[in-house]
């Protein structure tokens, strides 16, 4: 992955986070505030622009995590800026991205959302799209493990619709939380199919 298929995935994302941010709020409306679409929309809306003059993929994702953090008030914003700065560190000085880098990297990414918000899995958070797609791609860094990965995290944002919310505001809910998929999830099975539309 050059430069500027990572940017086309990320504008990529933005762009369906155009067409999905309504589904978004509606989610977190249920079991939160009600914006997590406003936030993810606004907040790539801006850090991609911020994104364009970056020369190599680890300072694309920077450009984008500075963006996320001075944009994003939410729980989601300073988690999706952790990951996407821990990518950048993981590729720093490399002017191409092999799809095993792109595994590391995504793998650093999940240890810099776990440390930050101190999710596991099975908490009804975007940990729970995260952790199995970083499996998948680790144990194949293929362009057969990037789809695998990428049908992993749909299904597995579906599946927190069963789930107790531990963590982050759903988790206030308890029980009540049950029958609503997790925002974080979706949005972030959305990252993945979008990295899969861009290399596969
Ligand atoms: P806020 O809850 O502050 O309004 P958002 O609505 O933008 O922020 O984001 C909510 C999403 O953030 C949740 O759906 C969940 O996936 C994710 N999230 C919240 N807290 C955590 C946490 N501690 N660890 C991982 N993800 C979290
Ligand atoms: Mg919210
Ligand atoms: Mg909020």
């Amino acid at each position: 992955m050059n430069v500027e298929q990572v940017k086309a995935w990320l504008h990529g994302y933005q762009q369906r986070l155009s067409e999905v941010h309504e589904l978004l709020d509606e989610l977190d409306n249920r079991i939160g505030d009600g914006d997590h679409g406003t936030n993810m929309l606004r907040g790539f809306q801006v850090a991609c622009a911020q994104m364009t003059e970056a020369a190599t993929p680890s300072e694309a994702v920077h450009k984008l995590a500075m963006g996320l953090l001075s944009t994003v008030g939410g729980a989601s914003g300073p988690l999706y800026a952790t990951a996407f700065l821990r990518m950048s560190q993981t590729w720093r000085e490399m002017e191409e991205v092999s799809l095993k880098d792109l595994s590391d990297g995504l793998n650093a990414a999940l240890a810099g959302i776990q440390q930050r918000g101190s999710a596991n899995v099975g908490d009804k958070t975007m940990v729970d799209v995260w952790a199995p797609s970083v499996e998948c791609m680790l144990s194949d860094p293929t362009e057969h493990g990037l789809l695998e990965a990428s049908r992993v995290a749909r299904q597995a944002a579906l599946n927190t619709r069963q789930l107790v919310a531990r963590r982050g505001r759903a988790s206030y809910l308890g029980d009540r939380s049950v029958g609503t998929c997790d925002p974080g999830s979706v949005s972030s099975a959305i990252l993945f199919e979008c990295l899969a539309i861009t290399l596969v």
